[in-house]
C-alpha cells in the first residue's frame, strides 16, 4: 500500500459553514477532526428542521455521560492509523455506534473490534469501515452522489454513508437483520437512507448508475451486476477472494473504456450469499 501523507492532508470545501453541520455545504473545516466533530453537549448540531440526525433520543447508553468523548478518541485513533478523509472522520465522530449493537456489547462499541450483530453476522471494526468508505470516496471533491451498500446488517455503515453521500440504497438478504436495521435507524431519521430486503448480488438496478458501491460481504468474485450498475468514474469497494485464495479488499474503478482493479490488504468479512432468508 502506498504511504499516505500525514493528517490533515485535504479539507472538504469551506464556504463559511459551521464545523458540526452535516450537509455538504456545511462540511467540517477544523484543524483536528476529533475536536471539530463534537458540538455542544457532546452532541452533533441538529440539521435545520429536525433533531440531531445521527444521535438518537438521549437515553442512557450504558457508556456513561458522554459517549461523544469516547467517539472523539476513536476518531483521533483512526486519524493516527491513517484515515484522512474529513468527511469520513466527521461521520465516524457523529454516528453513535453503540446504538447498533446489543446493550451488553455497548461498552466495546468504540474499541477497534468487530462485534456480533445477530444471525451469525458481524459489524466490522471501525478502522475497516472507515478505510472502506475512504476508498469509496477517493477523489470525490465533496459529498458522493447515490451509493449502493450490499449487506445492511445492523445499519451502522448505512448511517455513516448517509453523511457522506446524497442517497444510500442498502440491501440486506436476511429479513431479521433488515428489520433490525430499520428499527436501529428509525430514531436517527435519515431520509436519504433506503433499506431494501433482497439479494444484493443482483445490485439494485432501479437506483443505477451509482457513484459508489460498497459491500460488507465477500464473494469469490465481484458480481457483474455491480459493475454494470457503477457510473463511469465511480468505485466499487468489496472484500473478494483473490488469486491467492484469501479474502482481500478489492477496489474497482469504472473508466470510459473498462475497469481498473486494485487488490489491497487482507480482510475477513462474512460470506456473500445469494437469495433471501
Ligand atoms: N454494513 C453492515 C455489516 C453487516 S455484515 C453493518 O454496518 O452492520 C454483512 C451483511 O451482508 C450480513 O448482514 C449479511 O447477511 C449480508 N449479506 C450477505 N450476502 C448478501 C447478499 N447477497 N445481499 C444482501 N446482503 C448480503
Amino acid at each position: 500500500m502506498k504511504a499516505r501523507p500525514s493528517f490533515p492532508a485535504k479539507l472538504p470545501p469551506a464556504g463559511g459553514q459551521t464545523a458540526a453541520s452535516l450537509s455538504p455545504k456545511a462540511a467540517p473545516v477544523h484543524p483536528h477532526p476529533a475536536a471539530g466533530l463534537v458540538a455542544r453537549n457532546g452532541l452533533p448540531s441538529p440539521m435545520p428542521g429536525r433533531s440531531s440526525p445521527v444521535s438518537a433520543r438521549p437515553v442512557s447508553s450504558g457508556l456513561g455521560l458522554d459517549s461523544s468523548a469516547v467517539r472523539a478518541r476513536m476518531v483521533a485513533k483512526l486519524a493516527e492509523q491513517g484515515v484522512q478523509d474529513l468527511w469520513v472522520l466527521q461521520a465516524m465522530g457523529q454516528v453513535e455506534r453503540h446504538r447498533f449493537v446489543e446493550t451488553a456489547l455497548a461498552g466495546q462499541a468504540y474499541e477497534d473490534t468487530s462485534l456480533p450483530i445477530g444471525l451469525g453476522q458481524t459489524i466490522s471494526k471501525p478502522n475497516v469501515v472507515a478505510r472502506m468508505i475512504e476508498l469509496l470516496r477517493q477523489d470525490a471533491p465533496g459529498k458522493l452522489g447515490r451509493v449502493l451498500e450490499i449487506g445492511t446488517g445492523c445499519g451502522y455503515q448505512a448511517a455513516l454513508l448517509s453523511l457522506v453521500a446524497s442517497e444510500v440504497y442498502s440491501i440486506e438478504r436476511l429479513r431479521g437483520l433488515h428489520e433490525k436495521a430499520k428499527k436501529n435507524l428509525l430514531p436517527f431519521r435519515l431520509p436519504n437512507v433506503h433499506l431494501l430486503l433482497g439479494d444484493g448480488m443482483l445490485g439494485f438496478p432501479k437506483g443505477a448508475p451509482y457513484a459508489g458501491i460498497i459491500s460488507a460481504a465477500g464473494g469469490d468474485d465481484v458480481p457483474l451486476a455491480w459493475l454494470d450498475q457503477l457510473a463511469v468514474g465511480a468505485r466499487l469497494v468489496a472484500p473478494t477472494v483473490t488469486a491467492s485464495g484469501h479474502q482481500a479488499l478489492v477496489v474497482i474503478r469504472k473508466t470510459a473504456t473498462g475497469f481498473d482493479r486494485q487488490v489491497l490488504e487482507a480482510v475477513h468479512f462474512v460470506p456473500l450469499k445469494s437469495g433471501i432468508a
